[in-house]
């Protein structure tokens, strides 16, 4: 993989503190599959010499407008904020990166991300669906880089929260954020 050395990256584990983020069928918390996903991706970048700035390292509710401005000051490349989604609907079960439209190369993270993901978790029987919208979230809109959410799987659905609790299945997710972190890198 070329080039991606020094890259710098921040990244966002959702939620945290008194926010527990969505709250799957069993009470696992959306916060916490976060932190040990965003984690995962921190130690597989840091194999290629990416350097990576992890905006939350502990259980606490750090205010969104926050978690931007520690990324914008610390100059990083990339934000990417790491989310489960939650539905109504149980049966939903595909992972999805989203992005905010003013920053094309937003688009661009975000198809990547999502395609990388795909790749990975297609395995169990996850689709990606890429959404370039502008979400109104100071997370995608406030970065003054590159940025975007990925919302691994739906932890509503009974499922995914079991998978949730394997380090297998957090382990493909995290490789899928990594690997899409570093196609994109390599491509620029
Ligand atoms: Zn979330």
């Amino acid at each position: 993989m070329a080039n991606v050395a020094g890259w710098k990256i921040a990244l966002d584990a959702g939620h945290g503190g008194g926010d527990p983020g969505a709250v799957g069928p069993t009470d696992l918390y959306e916060k916490d599959v976060n932190l040990e996903i965003a984690e995962k991706v921190k130690a597989m970048l840091e194999e290629f010499d990416v350097i990576v700035n992890m905006i939350r390292t502990d259980d606490t509710d750090i205010n969104v407008d926050d978690r931007v401005e520690e990324a914008n000051n610390w100059g990083a490349d990339l934000m990417i904020s790491i989310h489960q989604n939650s539905s109504s609907s149980t049966a939903t079960h595909c992972c999805v990166a989203h992005c905010h439209d003013s920053n094309s190369k937003n688009d661009e993270l975000a198809k990547t991300i999502e395609g990388q993901m795909e790749s990975i978790l297609d395995t169990y029987g996850q689709k990606a669906s890429h959404q370039v919208q502008d979400c109104g979230l100071a997370i995608t809109d406030g970065p003054n880089m590159p940025s975007g959410i990925t919302e691994g799987c739906f932890i509503s659905n009974p499922d995914f929260e079991a998978l949730l609790k394997t380090d297998e299945y957090k382990t493909d997710q995290a490789k899928g954020i990594r690997n899409g972190i570093l196609v994109y890198i390599a491509n620029q």
